[in-house]
């Protein structure tokens, strides 16, 4: 097989301004009253005027830079025409031959491979976003379509890669790290069930012999992760069945589909040429100069690669848990605002990404919405660093907490799950165990070292977890040595 898969992706990333691309009308549309978010330009009424909001461009920029590509300084907005219910105008203000940025590349590391890899970015263009149409069923079939303008206007920076992708992957681990950037840079929310995010996948078989690019499809309608996952390896082995039985691939936009999990013919190849592309004549051409470029590139954050090296610098932490916990931005925050007062880094590190996250997963709420708080996960910590509770007394207080919000020594003081350091309160259960285990004692004593943990944990299981492994195993020895 090897590496004959081709893959370039195009995505759709919606800008986190307040009010949209050539209009005033806010931006906060999302489970909002369907055409409530409207106004003339957005809905594309004659002799409305579209003004450029400033913001946008800042943004996209920013992006653009952050992706190391090249910022055209003469800008052009195009017209894309074409007839669909959801484009009030009929045409689509983007850009065409003048984009705002071009020839940039994306580092990208996937887990098995040791070395990283670029991803080249071919351009990245602003456009407004289309309405939404809703569709009506009757009978399993469409009965009438509803549309719904408020994500009209909403400004998107369009990304598309050179087809350098490899597999799906590398696809995969590409949108992660451009989410991560994008949420980093505060820019986009990144969230792909919404559509803040959106990727359209092209993809083809390399001919082995001669090396030569393949007919490519496009897929749509991948909505989550795991969708683009799956329509890719759809995709990845029908065209290569198809290519093996002498077929051959068809140039064509196919569908998703998640409910049968394949992808499905959706329409022929469009091209530019079908678009009638010209120059948007209610806009100026915009110029970017040196200056805003340079006022922009002066301000971007901390982005998560750099904050990956300063964790693994300043916390000692180990790669792959730097790696997990800067991926999402809230999560390293929770992270840092826990490390302020707490200096046991790595066990910090082991709580936020085993426990927290599972939990949080389960209930599946965000980090920032979690019911334990940095302040109260540390105070947590600092009880088993104390000796006060076992690491394992320590994760039932855990699941206490995440389900009450109560204080972890509340709980403990509440539960009597404090840890038993006194020597006195264990002898008894030492002495029944021993009693209770004569073989065992006597493999013990004739050499098989192992058979002490038997004993330990039997201690362990009498005394609830409370006691403390190492002074059992300790006062065990002692015990059996004296017989
Ligand atoms: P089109 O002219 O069909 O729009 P482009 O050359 O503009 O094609 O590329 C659109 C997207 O398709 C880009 O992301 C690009 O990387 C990708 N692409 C181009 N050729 C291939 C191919 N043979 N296989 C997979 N992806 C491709
Ligand atoms: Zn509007
Ligand atoms: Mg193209």
């Amino acid at each position: 097989m090897g590496n004959d898969t081709v893959i370039g992706l195009e995505i759709h990333v919606q800008l986190l301004t307040k009010t949209k691309i050539f209009c005033n009308c806010s931006t906060d549309y999302f489970d909002q009253e369907p055409n409530s978010h409207t106004c003339p330009v957005c809905l594309g009424l004659p002799g409305s005027l579209p003004v450029l909001n400033k913001k946008a461009v800042d943004f996209a920029i920013l992006t653009a830079l952050a992706l190391n590509c090249h910022i055209n300084e003469s800008n052009i907005f195009h017209r894309k025409n074409y007839f669909y219910p959801d484009l009030p105008k009929a045409y689509q203000i983007s850009q065409f031959d003048r984009p705002l940025a071009e020839n940039g590349f994306l580092e990208i590391r996937t887990e098995k491979s040791a070395e990283s890899r670029n991803i080249r970015i071919n351009r990245a263009h602003m456009e407004e976003d289309a309405g939404k149409l809703i569709h009506l069923e009757r009978d399993g079939k469409t009965s009438s379509s509803l549309v719904d303008y408020n994500r009209s206007g909403i400004p998107l920076l369009e990304i598309v890669t050179e087809p350098d992708i490899q597999s799906s992957e590398e696809a995969i681990v590409f949108l992660q790290t451009l989410r991560s950037i994008v949420q980093y840079l505060g820019v986009c929310d990144g969230n792909l069930e919404r559509g803040s995010m959106r990727c359209d996948a092209n993809i083809s078989i390399r001919n082995k012999e001669n090396g030569e690019l393949g007919t490519k499809t496009e897929l749509k309608n991948m909505n989550s992760f795991r969708a683009i996952r799956q329509a890719l390896d759809f995709e990845i082995t029908r065209q290569r069945r198809l290519i093996e039985q002498g077929g051959k691939v068809l140039q064509e936009t196919r569908r998703w589909d998640e409910s049968s999990g394949k992808t499905v013919f959706m329409r022929s190849k469009e091209e530019a040429l079908d678009y009638r592309y010209f120059p948007e004549p209610d806009l100026l051409p915009l110029f970017i100069s040196q200056s805003w470029i340079e006022s922009i590139e002066n301000n971007i954050p901390e982005l998560p690669d750099e904050r990956k090296e300063r964790f693994m610098k300043d916390y000692k932490l180990p790669h792959y848990d730097a790696n997990r916990l800067v991926e999402v931005k809230p999560l390293g925050d929770y992270f840092e605002r826990a490390a302020k007062n707490y200096n046991n880094y790595k066990q910090l590190a082991n709580w936020i990404l085993g426990e927290l996250l599972c939990y949080l997963g389960q209930e599946n709420i965000d980090i920032d919405k979690s019911p334990i708080t940095p302040v109260a996960l540390i105070e947590l910590l600092e009880l088993i660093d104390r000796g006060v509770i076992s690491g394992k007394i320590a994760k039932n207080i855990f699941e206490e907490m995440f389900k009450t919000g109560q204080s972890a020594a509340l709980l403990v003081e509440k539960s009597g799950s404090t840890q038993i350091s006194n020597k006195e309160e264990i002898d008894d259960i030492i002495e029944k165990v021993v009693r209770d285990n004569c073989e065992t004692v006597q493999d013990y004593i004739s050499g098989k070292e192992k058979a002490i943990h038997f004993l330990v944990g039997q201690v362990m299981r009498y005394t609830k977890g409370r006691a403390q492994p190492d002074m059992v195993l300790s006062l065990l020895r002692e015990r059996i040595d004296k017989t």
